[in-house]
């Protein structure tokens, strides 16, 4: 028995959006057969332009079997999604003519005292493969200097609030930031209000201008509704 099968049996391998487990050829692609044939955004990296960012994608609304994945990667430690949200975030990037713009990939950082809980740095997780997929470069650009208050529970002023002088640029990374154009990377788009935080640090260091792209993003809530849990 090859080492991996073994792990295979194991662990058995499940999809990255559902969690049902995967046989045969499914198995490379990460996805069930329905989540792989989920509908995908289709919106231009120019539309809904939020302060100080150039523009965004992402690659799917947060909803049904996307938000079960997204929640399983970043509170129950799958962090094997990682590089197949990556992988489907960087196919996003270069479909939509945003790979053009870009010279260089960062992520949105944790604080140090939830990377230390979960073990690791959800966006850099995504952030890792896409850059790979693209041939570009990855940077720890940033840094989280306060910790802030879980964002699903406030309302869009207090978010904006809430992250406001949260972030910097990383000691030493100045000279990596001036003039390139950057792409920031995230798990889930909600108001945008990290993104566009994150942007105005990078700008303010010099950065030519800032893109984000997120894995899923939230739309505005409808009645009756669960508001979403990313930032
Ligand atoms: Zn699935």
């Amino acid at each position: 028995m090859k080492p991996w099968a073994l792990f295979d049996w194991l662990f058995p391998p499940r999809c990255a959006l559902c969690g049902r487990f995967l046989w045969g050829k499914e198995k490379q692609d990460q996805l069930c057969p329905a989540c792989s044939g989920r509908e995908k955004l289709k919106e231009s990296w120019k539309m809904g332009k939020l302060p100080f960012v150039a523009g965004s994608v992402c690659v799917y609304p947060y909803e049904g079997s996307v938000r079960w994945g997204v929640h399983r990667f970043k509170f129950r430690g799958a962090a094997r999604s990682g590089e197949i949200f990556g992988v489907l975030l960087a196919q996003r990037v270069r479909e939509t003519g945003l790979l053009e713009q870009v010279d260089l990939v960062c992520y949105v950082p944790c604080h140090r005292k939830i990377k230390r809980k979960r073990g690791y740095e959800q966006a850099q997780k995504i952030a890792r493969p896409l850059a790979e997929e693209l041939g570009l470069p990855l940077e720890a650009l940033l840094e989280k200097r306060r910790n802030t208050r879980p964002m699903y529970r406030l309302k869009a002023a207090q978010r904006r609030a809430n992250v406001l002088g949260a972030f910097a640029v990383t000691p030493g990374k100045e000279a990596l930031v001036r003039s390139r154009r950057v792409l920031v990377v995230d798990d889930v788009l909600t108001t945008g209000s990290t993104l566009s935080e994150c942007a105005r640090v990078l700008r303010e260091a010099g950065a030519r201008e800032v893109y984000g792209a997120a894995f899923a993003r939230t739309f505005a809530k409808r009645p009756g509704e669960k508001t979403g849990k990313g930032v």
